[in-house]
């Protein structure tokens, strides 16, 4: 019988994707699992930061007894921009200081882009499975490139500002089925299905 998912995260955005993609398993949130302290993302990859997050959660689970009725997974996100040789990537969340904020980061997106004629980025998502003491990694991709203004209402973080490959609208625009189907996010945990 396959145990319950933990996701080592309490954003709402991503919890609702995470809980649409992988319906209809049961996905539980760090307050769901009653982990309320802030985990320190000191890495200098997304695999560090995906690791840490998950192996923490474990830890805490492990204190309390716990850790082997649950399968933990965390994600780690970065926005990758061709003409920024690979920027802001692991400091996608603080790109325009701390604290993170996404108004603020978008602007800083469309600020450093101004005057460019490539747009061209891709996000990236690693997720770090931990099932009995035992860690996996897999990763999904999504390219596309950064609109000249903000556009879209749907989403969080920098999705009014990102054209996926193969569209003329911004994932703020786009049906979140779409979103769903086709983004980073969603071809990793299709990658993490295939090893649950
Ligand atoms: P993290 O994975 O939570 O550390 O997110 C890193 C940064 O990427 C944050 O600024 C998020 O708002 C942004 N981000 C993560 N996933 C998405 C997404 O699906 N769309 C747009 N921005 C995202």
């Amino acid at each position: 019988m396959s145990k319950s998912l933990v996701f080592a995260s309490n954003n709402a955005h991503k919890l609702e994707e995470v809980r649409r993609i992988l319906s209809p398993r049961e996905v539980l949130s760090l307050n769901d699992i009653g982990f309320l302290s802030d985990i320190d993302e000191t890495g200098s990859t997304l695999e560090e930061n995906s690791r840490i997050k998950s192996w923490a959660v474990y830890q805490w689970l492990k204190e309390r007894g716990k850790a082997d009725i649950y399968d933990i997974f965390a994600d780690d996100t970065g926005l990758e921009i061709e003409a920024l040789g690979g920027s802001p990537g692991v400091y996608t969340a603080r790109w325009a200081g701390e604290p993170a904020c996404d108004a603020n980061n978008r602007k800083k997106a469309l600020a450093e882009l101004e005057g460019k004629d490539n747009r061209r980025a891709r996000f990236r998502t690693v997720i770090t499975l931990i099932r009995d003491g035992q860690e996996q990694q897999v990763e999904g991709q999504v390219a596309g490139t950064i609109a000249t203004s903000e556009a879209g209402e749907r989403g969080f973080g920098y999705d009014s500002l990102f054209v996926p490959e193969g569209y003329d609208k911004t994932f703020a625009q786009l049906p979140a089925e779409i979103k769903n189907n086709i983004s980073h996010r969603a071809n990793a945990l299709v990658a993490l299905t295939k090893i649950l």
